[in-house]
This record gives C-alpha cells, structure tokens and sequence, in this order.
C-alpha cells in the first residue's frame, strides 16, 4: 500500500513526463493514422493496435471497481471512465473504416504504457484514497464537470462517427469533413476528447484525474495543430475560416 503523499509525487513526475512529451511531440507527429511512415519498427493491423492499447484502461479501472471501489461517488466516476473505454476498447475499433492500414508496435506499446499508468494511478486513488461522499453529489465541480463530461462525450461521439463516415468501407483517402462542429473547426473529435477528461478532473477533483488530463492534452494538441497544417496543405479548397480547435480563436 502507497501512502498518498508518495501517488502525488508520482502523479507529479508522470505529469512532467506529459509535459516532456507535448514538447517531443511539438517536432514527431505520432506516426499512425495519416503520419503513418516507415521506420517505426513492425506494425500490426490498426484496429488490432486500438483494442490493445486502449484495453488496459478499461480492464485496470474494471478491477478497482469490481474489488475495490466503496463509494458511490467513486463509482460512478469508474463508470464513467468504463462507458469511455468501452467504446474505445470494444466499439470503436470494428467501426473505423482502417481495416488494411497499420500501425506501429512502437505505438501500441507506448500507448499501453501511457494507459496503464493513467488508469492504474486514477484507479488507486479511487480505490484507496476515497474520501467522497454524498455532499459531493450537490457541489458545483459535481455539476459542472457531468455537463462537460456529457457534452465532450456527445461532441467526440458525433465527430468520430462523422469522420468515420466521410469513407465508405473499402476506401483508404482522406476528404474534408463537413457539417457539425467540423464547420468551425478542424478537430472537433479532439476538442470533445479534451472537455470530456476536464469534465471529469473536475468531478473527481483529485492528482491522477488532472495527471489524465494533462496526458491527454500533451497527446492531442500537438494532433490538432498537424491534422490542422495536413489538411491545409492537402486540400487547396480547405475552408479559411476554418480554426484548429477553438472557434474563431485557433
Ligand atoms: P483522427 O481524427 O486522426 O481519426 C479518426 C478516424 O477517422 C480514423 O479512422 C481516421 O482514419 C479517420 N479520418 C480522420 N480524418 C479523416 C478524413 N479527413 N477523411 C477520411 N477519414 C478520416 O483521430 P485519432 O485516430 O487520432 O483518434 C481517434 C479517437 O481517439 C479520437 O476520438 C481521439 O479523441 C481519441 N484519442 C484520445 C487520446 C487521449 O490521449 N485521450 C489520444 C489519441 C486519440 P486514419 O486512421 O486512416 O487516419
């Protein structure tokens, strides 16, 4: 058993390995999806590499949950993780329209690795550092991190079906998405992905939620302004007006 003082310590070292790899990847776009290149040792099929990389997310969370978890404050925060992980782990992967593309081992791996120690630190706070109760259920972090928990959910949902969809199913190409948040911006997927996991760091108000967060954003940022710059350089008709992530802003 770790005492609490030493998880935020670790917290505090995986929250500036975060940081370390948002620089990093400032100048590496992460190679799978359209940055897929040579050079990255084997690849596995891409829908294979998403089940296995997002797996020990949800299995981790489910353990602490099953065994562990008292209260119900607690819980509902693993469900919440749960209903994520289980589209990403099981869902998501049967409905990308990926099925002869690959994607590095290499990626596979790091992202276990960046799994399993989000999931394992939010998991054993959860588990042994739970000190909610139902006062939580009536305080405005409660509140304000479910609606953006729900809304960053649905945005990410209907971004990804979107995106999806913009193949049919034997197509490899890339298109400009169109309608939805896509009008406005470039990665809504993402921007629904980030205020989801705000939404919950401040439900669950804890180290290893926010340590999440900043994982989550040290990965996608740098995905946003690369998929922004690809789809500028790629399509001489991409719309102008058309921002990265924030609306009008960037
Ligand atoms: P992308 O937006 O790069 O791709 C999503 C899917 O849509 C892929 O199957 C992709 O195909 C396809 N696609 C994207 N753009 C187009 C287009 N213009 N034309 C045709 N097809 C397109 O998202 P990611 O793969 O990076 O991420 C998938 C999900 O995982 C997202 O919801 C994201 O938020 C989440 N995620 C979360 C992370 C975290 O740290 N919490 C980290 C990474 C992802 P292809 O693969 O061939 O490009």
């Amino acid at each position: 058993m770790i005492r609490l003082e030493t998880l935020h310590n670790i917290c505090l070292i995986w929250s500036l390995i975060g940081v370390g790899s948002f620089i990093l990847l400032q100048f590496v776009r992460a190679p799978y999806g359209r940055y897929i290149r040579k050079g990255w040792g084997p690849e596995i099929p891409n829908y294979i590499g998403w089940i296995l990389m997002e797996l020990p997310s949800f299995l981790i969370i489910f353990y602490f949950y099953y065994f562990y978890i008292q209260s119900t404050y607690a819980s509902m925060l693993s469900l919440l993780w749960l209903l994520h992980y289980f589209n990403r782990t099981f869902i998501y992967p049967f409905r990308i329209r990926t099925k002869k593309k690959k994607m590095p081992l290499t990626i596979v791996l790091s992202a276990i690795g960046f799994n399993f120690m989000n999931a394992g630190l939010n998991g054993y706070f959860l588990a042994f550092f739970d000190r909610y109760n139902v006062a939580n259920f009536e305080s405005w972090n409660f509140y304000a991190g479910l609606v953006l928990f729900i809304l960053g959910l649905i945005v990410n949902q209907v971004s990804d079906h979107l995106l999806i969809n913009l193949r049919k199913p034997e197509e490899r190409g890339y298109k400009i998405p169109q309608g939805f948040l896509f009008n406005y911006i470039s990665c809504p997927n993402y921007l629904g992905e980030i205020v989801q996991w705000i939404g919950f760091a401040l439900m669950a108000w804890n180290f290893p939620a926010l340590t999440f967060l900043i994982w989550t954003a040290a990965n996608l940022l740098p995905r946003v302004s690369g998929h922004h710059q690809w789809y500028q350089d790629h399509f001489k008709d991409y719309p102008k007006n058309r921002k990265a992530l924030i609306p009008r802003i960037w």
